[in-house]
């Protein structure tokens, strides 16, 4: 579904903080790109997303190349760490903007902004300035905000990093039980083993711009291929 074929980038001309990137992503998946601060996770996402651009290599989603085509025109859905709702929009508006966007009508919207608020228990909160919510609530509305035009792949960089470590198991809990009631496919970027394993079919683990291994939780437990991948998961768990 989505294809990294042989993706390289440097931002500066010369240093590669991707390295000749193959990764297959089958429809409907949960793949964790796991690594430390630095090794290329963020840039893999952004270049997905349409941010970034590949310095070499191609991008494939349902099979077409995605090089050359603008973010709002690639049907992803995003959700980052620092939630990036709009300030000065309610929770509603917030989310009918990227289907105001779309060019989507008045009555279909409304309906769509419901729908996405009620899967995150959100429906009250309509009115609501993103000030007016506590952080969980905040990264709650960025998910549906995410999830609003019903898009089939979702990215999320670092989504819970900002809350503590309660609420962080139990979002965790609420995105992986929308996965598999959506059916959606998720790349999900985090540095935290933990959330890795409990919430992936597959994790691909980074390190320096390269994937040291790409495996399902249990497998890089029990068999990671290098001193790298061992330390790693080993870290903190
Ligand atoms: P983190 O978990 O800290 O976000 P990461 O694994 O996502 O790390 P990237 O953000 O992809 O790593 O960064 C990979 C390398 O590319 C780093 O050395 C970083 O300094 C560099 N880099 C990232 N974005 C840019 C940019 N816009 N311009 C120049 N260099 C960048």
């Amino acid at each position: 579904f989505v294809v990294f074929d042989r993706v390289q980038k440097s931002y500066d001309g010369e240093t590669l903080v991707v390295k000749d990137l193959n990764l297959s992503i089958g429809k409907g998946e949960f793949l964790t790109m796991l690594g430390p601060s630095g090794s290329g996770k963020t840039t893999c996402l952004m270049m997905l997303a349409g941010f970034e651009t590949a310095t070499n290599g191609e991008i494939r989603l349902d099979g077409r190349n995605i090089n050359m085509v603008p973010p709002h025109k690639r049907g992803i859905g995003m959700v980052f760490q620092n939630y990036a709702l709009f300030p000065h929009m309610t929770v509603g508006e917030n989310l009918a903007f990227p289907l105001e966007v779309r060019g989507m009508g008045k009555d279909e919207r409304e309906t769509k902004v419901k729908r996405a608020l009620d899967m995150v228990q959100m429906g009250t909160f309509i009115n609501r300035r993103p000030a007016q919510l506590s952080g969980g609530q905040q990264q709650r509305i960025a998910l549906a905000r995410a999830l609003v035009f019903d898009p089939e792949l979702v990215l999320m960089d670092e989504p819970l990093g900002a809350l503590d470590k309660q609420l962080r198991e139990h979002m965790q809990f609420e995105i992986k039980h929308l996965h598999e009631s959506l059916g959606i496919t998720v790349v999900y970027v985090t540095h935290d083993q933990g959330e890795a394993l409990t919430m992936s079919d597959r994790v691909a683990v980074f390190n320096d711009g390269r994937i040291q291994q790409l495996a399902p939780p249990d497998e890089l437990y029990e068999r990671p291929q290098n001193s790298f991948v061992a330390q790693f998961i080993g870290e903190n768990n």
